[in-house]
Protein backbone atom coordinates (compact mmCIF):
# COMPACT_ATOMS: atom_id res chain seq x y z
CA UNK A 1 0.00 0.00 0.00
CA UNK A 2 2.60 2.58 0.83
CA UNK A 3 4.89 1.12 -1.49
CA UNK A 4 1.73 1.84 -4.06
CA UNK A 5 1.33 4.95 -3.07
CA UNK A 6 5.29 6.51 -3.24
CA UNK A 7 4.82 5.08 -7.10
CA UNK A 8 1.83 6.96 -7.58
CA UNK A 9 3.39 10.37 -6.51
CA UNK A 10 6.46 9.91 -7.88
CA UNK A 11 4.32 9.94 -11.14
CA UNK A 12 2.60 12.74 -10.28
CA UNK A 13 6.05 14.50 -9.06
CA UNK A 14 7.10 15.02 -12.40
CA UNK A 15 10.22 17.25 -11.03
CA UNK A 16 11.75 13.89 -8.96
CA UNK A 17 10.85 11.31 -12.11
CA UNK A 18 12.18 13.62 -15.13
CA UNK A 19 14.86 15.29 -13.98
CA UNK A 20 18.37 14.24 -13.54
CA UNK A 21 20.12 15.24 -9.94
CA UNK A 22 23.59 16.82 -11.47
CA UNK A 23 21.54 19.56 -13.79
CA UNK A 24 21.61 23.14 -12.47
CA UNK A 25 19.18 25.22 -11.12
CA UNK A 26 16.64 22.72 -10.58
CA UNK A 27 13.51 22.20 -8.22
CA UNK A 28 14.52 20.64 -5.33
CA UNK A 29 12.99 17.11 -4.18
CA UNK A 30 11.19 17.37 -1.32
CA UNK A 31 10.15 14.57 0.44
CA UNK A 32 7.14 15.23 3.52
CA UNK A 33 6.22 13.07 6.28
CA UNK A 34 2.36 13.41 7.01
CA UNK A 35 -0.18 14.69 4.56
CA UNK A 36 -0.59 18.15 6.55
CA UNK A 37 2.95 18.68 6.37
CA UNK A 38 2.67 17.88 2.36
CA UNK A 39 0.20 20.54 2.25
CA UNK A 40 2.34 23.06 3.87
CA UNK A 41 5.18 22.17 1.46
CA UNK A 42 2.71 22.06 -1.46
CA UNK A 43 1.16 25.02 -1.01
CA UNK A 44 4.24 27.36 -0.81
CA UNK A 45 5.66 24.92 -3.97
CA UNK A 46 2.84 25.96 -5.91
CA UNK A 47 3.30 26.52 -9.72
CA UNK A 48 7.34 24.98 -9.27
CA UNK A 49 7.40 21.78 -8.14
CA UNK A 50 5.27 18.56 -5.90
CA UNK A 51 6.69 17.57 -2.80
CA UNK A 52 6.36 13.82 -2.01
CA UNK A 53 4.89 12.27 0.57
CA UNK A 54 5.98 9.34 2.76
CA UNK A 55 3.46 7.96 4.84
CA UNK A 56 0.29 7.02 3.90
CA UNK A 57 -2.73 8.69 5.24
CA UNK A 58 -4.25 5.12 6.73
CA UNK A 59 -1.24 4.88 8.86
CA UNK A 60 -0.61 6.15 12.18
CA UNK A 61 2.92 8.04 12.16
CA UNK A 62 3.26 6.81 15.76
CA UNK A 63 3.52 3.13 14.79
CA UNK A 64 4.93 4.04 11.14
CA UNK A 65 7.65 1.48 10.17
CA UNK A 66 10.13 2.77 7.51
CA UNK A 67 10.03 0.30 4.09
CA UNK A 68 12.94 -0.40 1.65
CA UNK A 69 11.56 2.00 -1.10
CA UNK A 70 10.73 4.89 1.76
CA UNK A 71 14.16 4.92 2.68
CA UNK A 72 15.60 4.80 -1.00
CA UNK A 73 13.31 7.96 -1.69
CA UNK A 74 14.92 9.88 1.50
CA UNK A 75 18.00 9.38 0.57
CA UNK A 76 17.35 10.76 -3.04
CA UNK A 77 15.62 13.56 -1.76
CA UNK A 78 17.14 16.67 -1.74
CA UNK A 79 15.09 18.17 1.37
CA UNK A 80 13.30 16.04 4.00
CA UNK A 81 10.59 18.35 5.96
CA UNK A 82 8.76 16.57 8.56
CA UNK A 83 6.82 17.22 12.05
CA UNK A 84 10.04 15.36 14.35
CA UNK A 85 11.27 12.34 16.21
CA UNK A 86 8.85 13.05 18.71
CA UNK A 87 6.18 12.15 16.45
CA UNK A 88 7.19 9.24 14.41
CA UNK A 89 10.37 7.45 15.78
CA UNK A 90 10.95 5.32 13.24
CA UNK A 91 12.28 8.08 11.07
CA UNK A 92 15.10 9.23 13.19
CA UNK A 93 17.81 7.01 12.31
CA UNK A 94 16.95 7.30 8.50
CA UNK A 95 16.74 11.29 8.47
CA UNK A 96 19.89 11.65 11.61
CA UNK A 97 22.19 11.16 7.81
CA UNK A 98 20.14 13.61 6.38
CA UNK A 99 20.30 15.71 9.17
CA UNK A 100 24.14 15.84 8.87
CA UNK A 101 23.84 16.79 5.41
CA UNK A 102 21.79 20.14 6.07
CA UNK A 103 19.19 18.12 4.30
CA UNK A 104 16.20 17.80 6.74
CA UNK A 105 13.98 20.64 8.12
CA UNK A 106 12.46 19.60 11.49
CA UNK A 107 9.24 21.79 12.01
CA UNK A 108 9.57 21.03 15.88
CA UNK A 109 12.47 22.21 15.94
CA UNK A 110 11.42 25.90 13.49
CA UNK A 111 12.27 29.30 16.09
CA UNK A 112 9.27 30.51 17.40
CA UNK A 113 7.36 27.27 17.24
CA UNK A 114 4.38 27.12 19.93
CA UNK A 115 5.14 23.35 21.72
CA UNK A 116 3.01 22.41 24.39
CA UNK A 117 4.25 19.71 26.91
CA UNK A 118 2.11 16.48 26.74
CA UNK A 119 -0.29 15.69 29.23
CA UNK A 120 -0.30 12.93 31.07
CA UNK A 121 -3.07 13.27 33.45
CA UNK A 122 -6.37 11.52 32.42
CA UNK A 123 -8.36 14.51 33.12
CA UNK A 124 -7.44 17.57 31.16
CA UNK A 125 -7.53 20.42 33.16
CA UNK A 126 -9.73 23.51 31.06
CA UNK A 127 -7.62 25.45 29.14
CA UNK A 128 -4.99 27.61 30.25
CA UNK A 129 -5.21 31.36 28.74
CA UNK A 130 -2.10 32.59 29.29
CA UNK A 131 0.04 34.21 26.61
CA UNK A 132 1.81 31.63 24.41
CA UNK A 133 4.96 33.05 24.31
CA UNK A 134 6.42 30.79 27.05
CA UNK A 135 5.32 27.47 25.24
CA UNK A 136 9.24 27.12 23.71
CA UNK A 137 11.64 25.45 24.42
CA UNK A 138 13.38 26.49 27.06
CA UNK A 139 12.19 24.22 30.50
CA UNK A 140 11.09 27.36 32.92
CA UNK A 141 7.71 27.32 31.01
CA UNK A 142 6.63 24.43 32.05
CA UNK A 143 6.31 24.87 35.45
CA UNK A 144 2.59 23.79 35.98
CA UNK A 145 3.53 20.27 34.49
CA UNK A 146 6.61 19.63 36.73
CA UNK A 147 5.41 16.01 37.08
CA UNK A 148 6.32 15.23 33.92
CA UNK A 149 8.78 17.91 32.53
CA UNK A 150 11.87 16.53 30.23
CA UNK A 151 14.39 16.86 33.12
CA UNK A 152 17.89 15.84 32.03
CA UNK A 153 18.22 13.30 34.36
CA UNK A 154 15.10 11.39 32.75
CA UNK A 155 16.61 10.72 29.62
CA UNK A 156 17.62 7.11 29.95
CA UNK A 157 16.73 5.43 27.51
CA UNK A 158 15.61 7.86 25.45
CA UNK A 159 19.23 8.77 24.24
CA UNK A 160 18.75 12.08 22.58
CA UNK A 161 15.51 12.34 21.48
CA UNK A 162 14.23 12.97 25.31
CA UNK A 163 13.48 16.64 24.22
CA UNK A 164 10.78 15.76 21.39
CA UNK A 165 9.70 12.44 23.63
CA UNK A 166 8.32 15.83 26.43
CA UNK A 167 6.28 17.51 23.82
CA UNK A 168 3.26 17.12 22.32
CA UNK A 169 3.97 16.61 18.45
CA UNK A 170 0.68 17.67 17.31
CA UNK A 171 1.99 21.09 16.88
CA UNK A 172 0.24 21.43 13.17
CA UNK A 173 -3.11 21.66 14.61
CA UNK A 174 -2.29 25.47 15.77
CA UNK A 175 -2.68 27.60 12.77
CA UNK A 176 -0.60 30.07 14.18
CA UNK A 177 1.81 26.95 13.89
CA UNK A 178 1.33 26.36 10.25
CA UNK A 179 1.42 29.92 9.35
CA UNK A 180 5.08 29.94 11.01
CA UNK A 181 6.23 27.48 9.27
CA UNK A 182 4.83 28.19 5.79
CA UNK A 183 7.37 31.62 5.79
CA UNK A 184 9.99 29.02 7.57
CA UNK A 185 9.85 26.45 4.52
CA UNK A 186 9.66 29.06 1.80
CA UNK A 187 13.10 29.86 3.35
CA UNK A 188 14.11 26.95 3.52
CA UNK A 189 13.40 26.79 -0.03
CA UNK A 190 14.50 30.29 -1.23
CA UNK A 191 17.65 28.90 -0.43
CA UNK A 192 17.98 25.99 -1.97
CA UNK A 193 16.54 26.92 -5.06
CA UNK A 194 17.44 30.71 -5.60
CA UNK A 195 15.84 30.94 -8.77
CA UNK A 196 11.92 30.49 -7.08
CA UNK A 197 12.53 32.08 -4.42
CA UNK A 198 10.21 34.78 -4.74
CA UNK A 199 7.28 32.22 -5.85
CA UNK A 200 7.97 30.38 -2.78
CA UNK A 201 7.94 33.77 -0.06
CA UNK A 202 4.78 35.03 -2.00
CA UNK A 203 2.84 31.42 -2.01
CA UNK A 204 4.07 31.24 1.67
CA UNK A 205 2.40 34.54 2.58
CA UNK A 206 -0.86 34.18 0.58
CA UNK A 207 -0.87 30.51 2.42
CA UNK A 208 -0.46 32.08 5.61
CA UNK A 209 -3.04 34.57 5.26
CA UNK A 210 -5.37 32.09 3.88
CA UNK A 211 -4.96 29.86 7.14
CA UNK A 212 -4.90 32.99 9.39
CA UNK A 213 -8.74 34.03 7.91
CA UNK A 214 -9.97 30.42 8.32
CA UNK A 215 -9.02 30.23 12.01
CA UNK A 216 -10.66 33.33 12.66
CA UNK A 217 -13.62 32.52 11.26
CA UNK A 218 -13.20 28.91 13.11
CA UNK A 219 -12.91 30.65 16.31
CA UNK A 220 -15.85 32.81 15.90
CA UNK A 221 -17.82 29.76 15.42
CA UNK A 222 -16.59 27.64 18.34
CA UNK A 223 -17.56 31.28 20.31
CA UNK A 224 -21.06 31.20 18.92
CA UNK A 225 -21.92 27.54 19.40
CA UNK A 226 -19.61 26.20 22.12
CA UNK A 227 -19.12 22.14 21.38
CA UNK A 228 -20.25 19.20 23.47
CA UNK A 229 -18.30 17.84 26.51
CA UNK A 230 -16.02 15.39 24.44
CA UNK A 231 -13.67 12.72 24.63
CA UNK A 232 -10.90 12.09 21.83
CA UNK A 233 -9.24 8.95 20.96
CA UNK A 234 -5.73 9.69 21.48
CA UNK A 235 -4.27 12.78 22.67
CA UNK A 236 -3.39 14.31 19.42
CA UNK A 237 -6.26 17.95 19.50
CA UNK A 238 -4.06 19.84 22.08
CA UNK A 239 -3.05 22.34 20.27
CA UNK A 240 -6.20 22.77 18.38
CA UNK A 241 -8.34 23.07 21.73
CA UNK A 242 -4.93 25.62 22.55
CA UNK A 243 -6.08 27.78 19.70
CA UNK A 244 -10.03 27.94 19.47
CA UNK A 245 -10.05 28.26 23.36
CA UNK A 246 -12.06 24.76 23.62
CA UNK A 247 -11.20 21.54 25.98
CA UNK A 248 -11.29 17.80 25.39
CA UNK A 249 -12.42 16.60 28.96
CA UNK A 250 -9.95 13.64 28.09
CA UNK A 251 -8.31 11.20 26.19
CA UNK A 252 -8.41 7.46 25.94
CA UNK A 253 -4.93 7.16 24.83
CA UNK A 254 -1.26 9.77 25.62
CA UNK A 255 -0.59 11.59 22.86
CA UNK A 256 2.13 8.83 21.43
CA UNK A 257 -1.05 6.44 20.92
CA UNK A 258 0.36 3.67 22.95
CA UNK A 259 -2.65 1.46 24.31
CA UNK A 260 -4.45 2.77 27.60
CA UNK A 261 -3.92 1.21 31.07
CA UNK A 262 -7.11 -0.35 32.91
CA UNK A 263 -6.88 1.99 35.18
CA UNK A 264 -6.95 4.95 32.26
CA UNK A 265 -9.82 3.31 31.10
CA UNK A 266 -11.67 3.06 34.10
CA UNK A 267 -10.89 6.86 34.79
CA UNK A 268 -12.17 7.69 30.99
CA UNK A 269 -15.57 5.76 32.43
CA UNK A 270 -15.97 8.07 35.07
CA UNK A 271 -15.16 11.17 33.55
CA UNK A 272 -17.85 10.36 30.99
CA UNK A 273 -20.40 10.28 33.91
CA UNK A 274 -19.01 12.95 36.26
CA UNK A 275 -18.69 15.69 33.51
CA UNK A 276 -21.49 14.36 31.06
CA UNK A 277 -19.74 13.50 28.31
CA UNK A 278 -21.54 13.37 25.59
CA UNK A 279 -19.48 12.51 22.21
CA UNK A 280 -16.13 10.28 22.23
CA UNK A 281 -14.58 10.62 18.53
CA UNK A 282 -12.95 7.60 17.13
CA UNK A 283 -10.14 7.59 14.77
CA UNK A 284 -9.69 5.31 10.86
CA UNK A 285 -6.31 4.69 12.09
CA UNK A 286 -7.43 2.85 15.54
CA UNK A 287 -9.01 0.10 16.44
CA UNK A 288 -12.71 1.46 17.54
CA UNK A 289 -13.18 -1.27 19.72
CA UNK A 290 -11.75 0.06 22.84
CA UNK A 291 -14.15 2.50 22.41
CA UNK A 292 -17.11 0.71 23.65
CA UNK A 293 -15.37 0.03 26.96
CA UNK A 294 -16.25 3.28 27.43
CA UNK A 295 -19.03 3.88 25.67
CA UNK A 296 -21.56 2.17 27.54
CA UNK A 297 -20.92 3.90 30.33
CA UNK A 298 -23.31 6.19 29.24
CA UNK A 299 -25.11 7.33 26.66
CA UNK A 300 -23.03 9.08 24.42
CA UNK A 301 -22.64 9.47 20.16
CA UNK A 302 -19.57 7.84 18.79
CA UNK A 303 -17.96 9.89 15.67
CA UNK A 304 -14.63 9.61 13.67
CA UNK A 305 -12.41 12.71 13.85
CA UNK A 306 -8.99 12.12 12.63
CA UNK A 307 -5.83 14.64 13.19
CA UNK A 308 -4.16 13.21 10.10
CA UNK A 309 -6.86 14.05 7.74
CA UNK A 310 -7.30 10.81 6.05
CA UNK A 311 -10.20 10.74 4.27
CA UNK A 312 -9.34 14.44 2.90
CA UNK A 313 -7.45 14.63 -0.81
CA UNK A 314 -3.89 15.89 -0.46
CA UNK A 315 -2.83 18.76 -2.08
CA UNK A 316 -2.64 22.36 -1.22
CA UNK A 317 -6.33 22.43 0.08
CA UNK A 318 -5.47 19.16 2.41
CA UNK A 319 -4.22 22.17 5.37
CA UNK A 320 -7.43 24.49 5.09
CA UNK A 321 -9.95 21.43 4.72
CA UNK A 322 -8.19 19.66 7.65
CA UNK A 323 -8.59 22.69 10.40
CA UNK A 324 -12.70 23.22 8.86
CA UNK A 325 -12.78 19.66 9.16
CA UNK A 326 -11.93 19.17 12.75
CA UNK A 327 -14.13 22.01 13.42
CA UNK A 328 -17.07 20.94 11.78
CA UNK A 329 -16.80 17.58 13.23
CA UNK A 330 -16.30 18.37 16.98
CA UNK A 331 -18.99 21.26 16.88
CA UNK A 332 -21.44 18.53 14.74
CA UNK A 333 -21.09 16.06 17.28
CA UNK A 334 -24.93 15.72 19.17
CA UNK A 335 -25.03 13.90 22.44
ZN1 LIG B 1 -0.98 11.32 16.83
Amino acid sequence: MSMRFLLGTGVICAFSAATPSAAVAEVPRVVTDIAPVHSLVAQVMAGVGVPDLLIDQATSPHHFALRPSQARALQEADLVIWIGAGLSPALSGAIADLARAGKEMALLSVPQTDLLPIREDVRFEAHRHDDHDDHGHDDQGHDDHDDHGHDDHEDEGHEDHAHDGAIDPHAWLDPDNAALWLTAIAEELAAADPDHAQTYLRNATNAARQVEDLADQIEADFAATPPPAFIVFHDAYQYFEDAFDISAQGAISLSDASAPSAARLSEIRTIVVEQGVECLFAEPQFDPDILSAVADAAPVSIAVIDPYGGHIPTGVDFYPALLQDLATGISGCKG
